[in-house]
This record gives structure tokens, sequence and C-alpha cells, in this order.
């Protein structure tokens, strides 16, 4: 059996990704860190699909709860070991930043940046030993260009991209490829509260995206299709400057 771990699987962005590998021939594990009906939900229409999955429930930012968590899969699962991660858990709480308040700084940084590093370590090793691995990092437009009110967004997804290029260099030699994808407006939870009518207007493609559309460029860097790409960030935006 092949494995993918999706972090934030359970909603959003990341629900569309594990859907979305179930035709890869991936069993999927779901990490979320709360919503445990939401979760089940996810899980469900992976086996709608025809595949498998398993829930995995841990705090991405606490690296006890990553390392004991990934620890005790692997200990169950003798050589088996997880080939695809998808970096995808992630919050924003914006703010200009004349008003931000450390923990709205530092929560933002622990989930979307050390969330990256804890989850990404503690699986790289078997990816390396194996020689075969695929890494995708989900940043945003934010990380890119710079948000006004998101300092804090901004500054962890573009931290992760830079991430992303080194990575790359240190373990392309083994095959193993790390790539980011930055998507713009998505219609998720996370953007629930934006005005789309009013915010369409800044897109060529007139019209928020969704988190399929983003699944679509996730899944393809996550198969064995992407053999010949490292290093790079892929935007999905409708045309979006950046
Ligand atoms: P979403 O709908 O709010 O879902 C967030 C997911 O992350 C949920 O599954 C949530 O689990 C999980 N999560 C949050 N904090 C976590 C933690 N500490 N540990 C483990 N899981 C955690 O978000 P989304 O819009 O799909 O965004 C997914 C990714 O895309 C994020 O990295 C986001 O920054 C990025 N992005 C989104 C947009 C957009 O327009 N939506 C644009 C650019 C980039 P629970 O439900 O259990 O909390």
């Amino acid at each position: 059996m092949k494995y993918a771990l999706v972090t934030g699987g359970s909603r959003g962005i990341g629900r569309a990704v594990c859907t979305g590998l179930v035709p890869l021939g991936y069993h999927v594990i779901i990490n979320y860190r709360s919503n445990d009906a939401e979760a089940e939900k996810t899980l469900a229409m992976i086996n709608q699909a025809g595949g498998t999955g398993e829930l995995m429930k841990f705090d991405v930012s606490d690296s006890r709860q990553v390392d004991g968590a990934l620890n005790r899969w692997n200990e169950q699962h003798g050589d088996d070991y997880i080939e695809v991660l998808v970096n995808n858990a992630g919050i924003r709480k914006d703010m200009l930043m004349m008003w931000m308040e450390n923990d709205s700084w530092r929560e933002v940084l622990s989930t979307n940046l050390d969330g990256f590093f804890y989850v990404t370590r503690a699986l790289l090793k078997n990816m390396l030993v194996r020689k075969y691995g695929r890494i995708i990092n989900i940043v945003s437009l934010s990380g890119i260009k710079g948000m006004p009110g998101q300092v804090n967004y901004s500054a962890a997804k573009a931290a992760i991209i830079g991430a992303t290029k080194a990575l790359a260099q240190e373990i392309g030699k083994k095959n193993v490829t790390v790539n980011a994808v930055a998507p713009g407006f998505i219609r998720t939870d996370m953007t629930s509260e934006l005005n789309e009518n009013e915010l369409k207007g800044l897109i060529p493609l007139n019209r928020f995206g969704t988190p399929e559309e983003v699944a679509e460029v996730v899944c393809f860097l996550a198969s064995s299709k992407s053999s010949y790409i490292t290093g790079e960030v892929i935007s999905v935006n409708g045309g979006l400057y950046t």
C-alpha cells in the first residue's frame, strides 16, 4: 500500500487534496486539529470514491504531538512509509501590524511554519532511505507579494517558500522533490467572511477559485508525473498579479 499524509486534511483545500489522491492509489492519512465531524466527513468521501484512509489527530504546531503520532504510526507499520506529504494545515489571524498582539504573531508562525518543519522532519528520513518522496507545501499569494493586514501570515508563507527552495537542493539527489503551491482567493471556511463580489474585480478570471482547482495541481506534484520539478512555487490564483 502507498501512503500519503495531508495536514489540515479535514476541510477546505486539504479535503479536496485528500479525495484527489484516491485515484493515484494512495491510502490517505487525514490530519486535523480539532473538528472530528469534518474529518469523519472527509474520510467518508474518500471511501465513497473507492479509496481508503484514516484519521490522525494532532496539532502540527506541537512537536511532541507530531513526533508522538508519527512515531506510533511508524511502529505499527513496519516497512511501510509515508511517501507523499502535503503540508496544508494553516491559519490566519489578520491585523494591522501596529495593533498585532504577540499571540497573533506566534500562533500564525507556529501553525504555518513550525508545523511545516516538525511534520516534514519527522517523515524525511524514510523518504531519503527509500529514495522516493513528494513534499508539497501549501503557501499563499501573500507569501509572494505580501498582503497588508497579514504581516504574520505573509512572513510565515514567505519563510516556507525559502525553506522549500533550500530543502529541494538538500535532498534532490535522493529523488525526493519539494515544491510549493500558492493559492490566491479560494472558497473555503478561511475566506468565508470575504466579499467575493467586491474582490472578484481584482482577479482576471473574475471569481474566487475552488479547493478542487488547487488540489489538481497538488495532486500532479504528488504524482510520479512531476518527476523533474523541484524547488518550484506554482501559483493558482486566477491571474492575480504577483
Ligand atoms: P480551512 O478551510 O480553514 O481549513 C484548515 C484546515 O487546517 C482544517 O483541516 C484544520 O483542522 C487544519 N488545521 C488548522 N490548524 C491546525 C493545526 N494546528 N494542526 C493541525 N491541523 C490544523 O483552510 P483552507 O482555506 O483550506 O487553507 C488550507 C491551506 O491553504 C492553508 O495553509 C492556507 O494558509 C492556504 N491558503 C488558503 C487560501 C484560501 O483562499 N482559502 C489562500 C491561500 C493559501 P480543524 O478543522 O480540526 O481545525
